[in-house]
């Protein structure tokens, strides 16, 4: 309840950009046409104003991740539903962390590099959330996919099944979109996704209601930019996500299944921990705050 209060005097976020945008050379034809156009938003604690921009849309190694999410690592973050960035249970603790999200996940060939993605973070030894669309489960490839990196250790997420706009579903259609997915995610790895995040980043009433009902916390982002026009470029991409005011203590990293992004993860990675923060595991954030 008290974090349903919390939502429910948010009114305003930090800044983020709403993301879950596919360039359109990525998608198939069938794609293109389930696809709806994508907004940029943009709100601004400070003076209360929203902008909002409509855009065009857009064999794994089998050990182990040393930090895998394996829920037995201690609980020092959670995720804050008032701004979305990971903050510390102990005010004390100042390290200095960020949190590596990842949309869209296994995505239909040939355009999934999921699993070039977890691969790289594997390579780097740090942890992420994959938030998938359940549409992307109903292929054996899909399945598989999702099977071997939850079995790397990654935390899995729950990105609604057809990546709708949850604010124009009543809320039955807008139960199935979010449930579907739980049941489909635990039936293929085992363990029920804890996290929600809406396409779009634009949760509604009744998704609120039903990430309650389903006692899971929900997070959009505090940025993210590898969808856009002008970070198509690797290099563009790196200086954008290594390199903006945004990137502070707690920032909430979105990314998504790309090409351009999987390119400039390793650097991505490396140009962040330069700047001296560690990328947290999701297996140290607690949902029961
Ligand atoms: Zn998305």
């Amino acid at each position: 309840m008290k974090r349903l209060l919390k939502i429910i005097s948010f009114l305003l976020i930090m800044v983020f950009t709403v993301g879950c945008a596919k360039n359109t050379d990525q998608l198939t034809p069938e794609k293109i046409s389930d696809e709806k156009s994508d907004i940029t938003f943009a709100t601004k604690l400070i003076n209360n104003q929203i902008e909002s921009t409509n855009q065009t849309d857009e064999d794994l190694g089998q050990n182990k991740m040393k930090n895998s999410s394996s829920d037995t690592n201690e609980k020092k973050y959670y995720i804050d539903t008032y701004d979305f960035l990971v903050k510390p249970l102990d005010p004390e603790n100042t390290e200095q962390i960020v949190l590596l999200t990842f949309d869209d996940c296994v995505q239909p060939e040939p355009n999934s590099y999921s699993l070039e993605i977890a691969r790289v973070l594997q390579k780097y030894e740090v942890g992420a959330i994959f938030f998938v669309n359940g549409k992307h489960l109903e292929t054996e490839f899909g399945r598989k996919a999702l099977k071997e990196i939850s079995d790397l250790g990654f935390e899995i997420g729950n990105h609604t099944y057809s990546h709708p706009y949850l604010s124009d579903l009543d809320y039955e259609a807008t139960r199935e979109e979010i449930v579907k997915v739980n049941d489909q995610v635990e039936e293929i790895t085992g363990k029920r996704p804890k996290y929600f995040r809406p396409g779009f980043g634009i949760i509604g009433d009744y998704g609120l209601q039903v990430v309650q009902e389903e006692n899971m916390i929900w997070t959009n982002w505090t940025y993210g930019y590898d969808w856009e026009e002008e970070y198509q470029e690797v290099a563009a991409l790196v200086s954008i996500m290594t390199d903006n005011p945004y990137l502070t203590n707690g920032a909430n990293l979105l990314m998504h299944d790309r090409k351009n992004t999987f390119e400039a993860l390793p650097s991505i990675i490396e140009g962040i921990q330069n700047k001296g923060y560690r990328i947290v595991d999701p297996s140290e954030l607690t949902t029961d705050y």
